[in-house]
């Protein structure tokens, strides 16, 4: 579905994404683990269009996604729920939860759509007329994947959605990743910190480093190997 092939991204002079090799299939979660400023946040940024590589090839679908537009992206079907979250504290949860759908036609897919958030999270529901600003951090977290769920993404990009949650919370988010992936197909891309939780997730993981893939297998086996259970399970 998405390929990145030798992928350099920089910032100016700073060269945060070192030729980066990917590959992500149809109906994954795939997850991307390492320490803070190793790249995990530019590699989601180079896919989503943001912080566009300078060097290398990302193919989706078959097309090429290098010099084409943020908005364009997302209507190849690429959402992107940004690390910190983001969302409008002025709007009402109900008109963030609309700004997903900016780019749709379809009413009535929208509105199914609108009743499948509000079951993943009927806190939301609940709170629909309320300032988003008013919510809770993980309440905030839950508003911004809805956004994106809006969209209607083949391919969900997460940055950090468990940074700064309480434990339950974050088991919460976790367990509705694993849900709209195997109840909607959608192949799903996070980026996490907490290497645990993403591993018992996901079914395949990269491990970065300084801008560069040092390993790649299946969650299942990262999870075991002793390198990863040392730098990053805190084993
Ligand atoms: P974190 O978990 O802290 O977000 P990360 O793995 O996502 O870490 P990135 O945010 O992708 O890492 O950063 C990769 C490298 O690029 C780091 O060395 C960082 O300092 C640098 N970098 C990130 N954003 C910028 C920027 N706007 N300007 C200059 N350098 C940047």
């Amino acid at each position: 579905m998405l390929e990145l092939r030798n992928i350099s991204t920089y910032y100016g002079n700073i060269q945060a994404l070192k030729g980066i090799d990917l590959v992500i299939d149809r109906g994954e979660i795939i997850t991307l683990i390492g320490a803070n400023g190793a790249g995990k946040s530019t590699t989601l940024m180079s896919i989503s269009g943001v912080v566009p590589p300078r060097e290398g090839e990302l193919v989706f679908e078959g097309q090429s996604l290098l010099g084409v537009d943020p908005d364009r992206i997302v209507g190849r079907g690429i959402s992107q729920v940004p690390e910190g979250r983001r969302i409008f504290p002025h709007l009402t949860v109900r008109e963030n939860i609309d700004m997903g759908a900016l780019l749709r036609r379809d009413r009535d897919g929208i509105k199914r759509d609108l009743e499948y958030v509000y079951s993943l999270f009927p806190i939301l529901a609940e709170r629909r007329g309320q300032a988003g600003g008013t919510l809770s951090g993980g309440e905030q977290q839950m508003l911004a994947i809805s956004r994106a769920i809006m969209a209607r993404p083949k391919l969900l990009l997460l940055d950090e959605p468990s940074l700064g949650l309480a434990p339950l919370i974050v088991q919460q988010i976790f367990e509705i990743i694993s849900q709209i992936n195997s109840e909607n197909g959608t192949t799903i891309f996070l980026v996490e910190q907490n290497a645990n939780q993403a591993l018992k997730v996901a079914h395949r993981g990269y491990v970065m480093e300084n801008g560069r893939i040092t390993l790649s297998d299946t969650a299942a086996n990262l999870l075991e190997n002793p390198e990863v259970k040392a730098a990053y399970l805190g084993v």
